[in-house]
């Protein structure tokens, strides 16, 4: 059979995965649901800007191999990102550091607090609320108490729709640390870039080949009941594959046997665009504790980023809620739950892979129901096809 493989979804990791094994000489077919490839990294140019179709999409890395892949597909801008919580009425640096203790404690306060944190931490370090939490000293974990309910409870409540955000996977709020110093940047890779053209170009960049064919508006079914561990091939839409590459979700592939996993899904509400230059201190702006919305994202900075004056600010608003496939307004799946009943679950359907890993690999962040940045998920897909047996 001709080396011609079988990609389900266009966006970051289907797209790596379909150049690198276009660049080694197989035939990819990739197909995408919707009517647009670069999956949630999706933007369109306007006012000098680009708005994100869905949500703010800030890239950051510290991994050479990815910053050196995206360097072939697109020119970058610096872009330190910035984000402010509204904590009992003013705007507060997030991660919350010293610059952020200066404005929401009194001065006699604060001086004891940095003494006492830099007794126990260096400072530069960054902490996760968990260790402040556990603090023995009365001080600290007071300013954990505070921090884990100004800036935490109400947000990571209204994101998960849980109660206690305690029984979330902790990785999910340790991606917020605490910083032992006065960085107002929400990330501290060592590269914070925007692609110059958007992340749409860049990814279509990435598929510019002569291998590679794309197939818009396609929801492949593939029949897995045919499918054993001994299957050469696959066939999708009547064509056979040497191996499919799904970015999907996995439970969709499995025909729900085992029920529907849980993800987070959210709705963005579209401003007007307004003529203003902003007088907000940020792109990102959280609201923890107050509304039903978790933050509203002003596009505007962008074109400052991109060299150009704003014309027009558009300001999008984010609300979560409960993925279901039915709902009008959360219908798409944006994050798997991340607790550990919903893991489990996962976890039975990955066992189910082993049966077909032959001819299918499951993978990306639908797919292996994890929070993947975009960076983790380009070295994912590099992975991916490092480790691939066809290319051995
Ligand atoms: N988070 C929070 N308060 C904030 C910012 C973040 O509680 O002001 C928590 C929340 O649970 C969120 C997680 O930290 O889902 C990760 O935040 P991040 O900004 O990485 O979320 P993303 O941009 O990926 O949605």
């Amino acid at each position: 059979m001709k080396k011609k493989i079988a990609v389900i979804g266009a966006g970051l990791t289907g797209s790596i995965i379909a150049r690198k094994f276009a660049e080694k000489g197989y035939k990819v077919d990739l197909y995408e649901k919707r009517s647009h490839i670069a999956g949630n990294c999706f933007d369109n140019k306007e006012f000098n800007s680009f708005t994100h179709k869905y949500g703010p999409h800030l890239f950051h890395t510290s991994n050479e191999r990815v910053m050196e892949f995206l360097k072939n597909f697109s020119d970058f801008v610096p872009y330190p990102h910035k984000v402010n919580a509204f904590i009992d009425g003013q705007f507060v640096p997030i991660p919350f550091s010293l610059a952020s203790l200066k404005i929401t404690h009194p001065e006699f306060l604060q001086k004891r607090i940095v003494q006492k944190l830099l007794g126990e931490y260096k400072f530069g370090s960054q902490i996760t609320i968990f260790k402040l939490l556990d603090s023995v000293d009365k001080d600290l974990k007071n300013l954990g108490e505070y921090i884990y309910d100004k800036v935490f409870l109400g947000y990571s409540s209204k994101q998960w729709g849980v109660k206690n955000p305690l029984d979330l996977d902790k990785g999910v709020l340790n991606r917020i640390p605490v910083r032992i110093n006065n960085d107002t940047n929400y990330f501290n890779d060592k590269y914070q870039f925007l692609p110059k053209d958007g992340y749409t170009s860049l990814v279509k960049n990435i598929l510019k080949h002569p291998k590679i064919n794309i197939f818009l508006n396609r929801n492949v079914q593939i029949e897995l009941n045919s499918i054993t561990s001994s299957c050469e091939s696959i066939k999708i839409n009547h064509k056979n594959y040497l191996h499919a590459f799904f970015t999907g979700m996995i439970d969709e592939l499995f025909a729900f046997s085992m029920g529907e996993l849980e993800y987070r899904s959210l709705f963005f509400k579209k401003s007007e665009a307004i003529f203003s230059p902003s007088t907000r201190p940020s792109l990102q702006l959280n609201y923890p504790n107050n509304y039903n919305f978790t933050r509203i994202i002003d596009y505007g900075f962008i074109s400052k980023t991109l060299g150009f004056k704003p014309l027009k600010s558009r300001l999008v608003t984010e609300y979560p809620g409960r993925f279901d496939r039915k709902s009008e307004i959360f219908n798409q799946a944006f994050y798997p739950l991340f607790t550990s009943k919903a893991k489990d679950k996962y976890n039975k359907y990955k066992l189910k892979l082993k049966s077909v890993s032959k001819v299918i690999t499951v993978c990306g962040r639908l797919g292996t129901y994890r929070y993947l940045d975009m960076d983790d998920a380009i070295a994912a897909a590099f992975a991916v096809v490092d480790n691939s047996i066809l290319i051995k």
